[in-house]
């Protein structure tokens, strides 16, 4: 026997491991099915926070193998180190940062994704996979209001399609390495930080950075970016972005999108929205009354893993001159020359950093055809409605400054009892909050000053959990009083 026809007669029933047969695949998802049953049973009442000792020590300690492991063993395992401790964002009670909550749906999406291993990156290797890549695209770009030009593309998330849009616009607007000194960017310190993450890697870290002022509701002051535009080209500086927050990370504030437009027109700029987290507001009537305006920018990002609760691995940048976006991502390969033949459909890797990519599209489109479109638009408006009525509720709360009317979905508030520093009293409630993990609501600094935050996105946050996080913010109010009035007896 030749040396090549041994090694491949030792090497074939090895690799076949690989492939198990259809009993094999039934148990499996029969494994599958009771982790997460068991997981998805009693969803509200679990915890939206766990602290443990060890924080998932348990699978570091358990090394790869050469031989098999046992997959219901193995999801006992993920559930100890990965699925019990630290934050739950498959929980309603998930009212910290930005949550989404992840759809059950998405997840067989994601499943025939994996199964078939369709190629999403090219046209002609997939022309159906990539249409339905383009046609949500398209429909995201109806949404905004965009014209038949725009294009865009499913990335993993809203940091890589911001990267994406502001690449577009340093090449649309002609900025080369040598005029990167001179060119001025305008945006305020409540942009995402990904947008100054992108900027450094976009290779613009040394163009000018305005932080434009913002007004007590933390909206940048349309008046103050014309003042510093003006004054930056009549000192021969190049103005040409704007980046303006549809619903910023920690406030939930919009900046004024129309006046905003007038300026970037006027003036030539770029104007990019980041809408990774309050853009799906515009599925429902509410949200698209409080965000006009939305199609008069150039370039904006949507983060289909927040507001259309999709699970994480999902943002949509979507440029309203497409050719723009592409001049920026094309690429062309000798090997992709059969490719050429396909012209009546973008193809995503023209239109993005990826070539070979996860196909994510299947997890998206999925949930919309199987649950139609009427529960997305129901969930975006009722998260609106939830903020509300939480602000509603505060002042029922001893001794509770709440922050402004949320323009969207974000609520600012904190406590200050009588003789104690506020900063010190909730900082420390923070803590017994966190410890308590009924629900999870996170924290922020304004001014210098800690504030509690509660973000409704989650679309399995209902009613009852702004009532058990109202409970949980009274008992965690008392055990602090408690520990305050305890160390003054001291
Ligand atoms: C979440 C968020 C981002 C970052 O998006 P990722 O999907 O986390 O990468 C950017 N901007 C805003 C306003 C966000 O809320």
């Amino acid at each position: 026997m030749s040396d090549a026809l041994s090694h491949l007669q030792r090497l074939e029933p090895l690799t076949k491991l690989l492939e198990p047969n259809h009993e094999t695949r039934k148990s499996f998802l029969n494994d599958m099915d009771a982790h997460s049953e068991h997981f998805l049973k009693d969803i509200d009442e679990r915890p939206a926070y766990v602290l443990t000792e060890d924080r998932g020590q348990a699978i570091v300690d358990s090394p790869f193998e050469e031989t098999p492991g046992d997959l219901s063993e193995l999801l006992e395992l993920y559930d100890e180190s990965v699925n019990h401790p630290g934050l739950n964002p498959a929980s309603g009670g998930h009212l910290g940062y930005i949550p989404g909550g992840g759809i059950y749906t998405s997840a067989l999406g994601d499943f025939i994704a994996a199964v078939t291993n369709r190629y999403a990156g090219v046209y002609y290797a997939n022309p159906g996979a990539v249409r339905m890549e383009n046609m949500l695209v398209r429909w995201c770009a109806d949404l905004v209001g965009y014209p038949e030009s725009a294009a865009g593309a499913l990335l993993s998330g809203g940091s890589i399609a911001n990267l994406s849009c502001i690449v577009t616009a340093r090449d649309a607007k002609g900025i080369r390495s040598a005029d990167t000194p001179s060119a001025v960017i305008y945006l305020t310190e409540q942009v995402h930080h990904c947008v100054t993450k992108a900027i450094r890697i976009a290779g613009l870290g040394e163009a000018q950075i305005r932080y434009v002022p913002i007004d007590d509701r933390f909206r940048m002051r349309a008046d103050a970016l014309q003042e510093l535009v003006e004054a930056d080209q009549a000192a021969g500086l190049k103005p040409f972005l704007v980046v303006a927050s549809v619903g910023t990370t920690d406030t939930g504030a919009v900046d004024p999108i129309e006046a905003i437009a007038d300026i970037a027109e006027a003036h030539g700029l770029w104007y990019h929205l980041d809408a990774a987290y309050g853009g799906f507001f515009i599925l429902c009537e509410e949200g698209r009354r409080l965000l006009p305006g939305l199609d008069r920018s150039d370039s904006i990002v949507m983060d289909p893993h927040k507001g259309m609760f999709i699970p994480y691995g999902l943002g949509i940048c979507i440029v309203k001159d497409g050719q723009q976006l592409a001049n920026s991502h094309h690429y062309s390969a000798a090997y992709l020359l059969d490719a050429l033949d396909f012209q009546d459909e973008a193809s995503p890797a023209d239109l993005s950093p990826e070539l070979t990519k996860h196909f994510r599209g299947l997890r998206m489109w999925l949930p919309m055809k199987l649950h139609g479109l009427a529960p997305f638009r129901a969930g975006a408006e009722e998260k609106l409605w939830l903020a509300r009525y939480f602000w509603e509720k505060l002042p029922e709360l001893p001794h509770c400054e709440r922050g402004p009317y949320p323009d969207l979905s974000i609520v600012l508030y904190r406590f200050t009892p009588p003789g104690i520093d506020p900063n010190q009293f909730n900082d420390r409630m923070g803590k017994h909050i966190l410890a308590d993990g009924r629900v999870f609501l996170s924290s922020t600094r304004i001014n210098g000053d800690f504030y509690f935050r509660m973000a409704s996105l989650a679309f399995r946050t209902h009613r009852h959990t702004i009532e058990k996080a109202l409970t949980m913010l009274g008992d965690g109010y008392e055990a602090t009083l408690k520990e305050f009035q305890a160390k003054s007896v001291d």
